[in-house]
């Protein structure tokens, strides 16, 4: 492996974020986990002091846009350099097309997509100093396939996958990667909330008929993270148990 390069992770106090974390710093990387929620990232300090891991957190709204940037560059000066990146933190705001507000549409695309730009606006600078990147963004299947209910939310997540790409050919000569994970149904805290009918009617859609962990899409992300993935950029992998083919 691999030098010890820093991982920023937003949404990384939870769910699917909280494993990548975990993943990354068990790939022996210093892991900052960013995120909204105080308590979550209270506890992971926690967690990390008690078991000696190698992971900082930063308690931060990514949709303040001057906030993210100004973090992302003390973080980039204070540990030699950003080398991963993972846009991960997402919400949704789901509902069929005539219900579904502009504000919904709008903190949805700030969250997802805003933020994962300005994000990547910021490593950037930081990965074209060091001649080194990984940017990995947590895309969905209905960013690729669509789904009904999800038109703010899926616009955000196809988005994401013509950002990276656009990400990918900017910097590819400058070894900086950019790659996009899309999980189908993960069982997270985002995904609890949704009505056993939902539920039901998604696994009916899953070739493997089961809902992944976020482990699965944890190990995707450390794979693009990896040395191992060095000469793929700009790829949309669907972690999804065959959903999306
Ligand atoms: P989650 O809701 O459990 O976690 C999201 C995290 O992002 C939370 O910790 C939250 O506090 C943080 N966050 C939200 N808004 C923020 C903000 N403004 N600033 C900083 N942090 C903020 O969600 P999850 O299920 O773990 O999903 C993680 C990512 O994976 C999201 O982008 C989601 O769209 C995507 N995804 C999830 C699934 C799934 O089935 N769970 C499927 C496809 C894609």
């Amino acid at each position: 492996m691999t030098e010890k390069r820093l991982a920023i992770v937003t949404g990384g106090g939870r769910g699917i974020g909280l494993a990548i974390v975990m993943a990354l710093e068990k790939q022996g990387r210093k892991v900052v986990a960013m995120d909204i929620d105080k308590a979550r990232l209270a506890e992971l300090q926690e967690k990390a002091e008690k078991e000696g891991l190698d992971i900082l957190t930063e308690c931060i709204d990514i949709t303040d846009s001057d906030a993210l940037t100004a973090c992302m560059e003390r973080l980039g000066d204070a540990h030699g350099g950003i080398g991963i990146l993972v846009n991960n933190a997402g919400i949704t705001r789901d509902g069929l097309v005539v219900t579904i507000s502009d504000d919904d549409f709008d903190k949805v695309i700030a969250i997802n997509l805003k933020a994962s730009f300005v994000a990547t606006r910021a490593a950037t600078k930081s990965m074209m100093r060091h001649r080194f990147g990984r940017i990995i963004s947590i895309s969905s299947v209905s960013g690729v396939i669509g789904n009904a209910g999800q038109s703010n939310y899926a616009a955000s997540k196809a988005a994401l996958i013509g950002m990276s790409k656009c990400v990918a050919r900017e910097f590819a000569k400058r070894n900086i990667t950019a790659n996009c994970v899309a999980p189908g149904f993960i069982v997270t805290e985002m995904t609890a909330v949704l009505p056993e009918k939902a539920k039901d009617y998604a696994k009916s859609a899953i070739p493997m008929n089961k809902f992944g962990a976020v482990e699965d899409i944890a190990n995707a992300v450390a794979f693009f993270a990896s040395d191992d993935s060095g000469y793929i950029t700009g790829q949309v992998l669907c972690v999804d148990g065959g959903m999306a083919m």
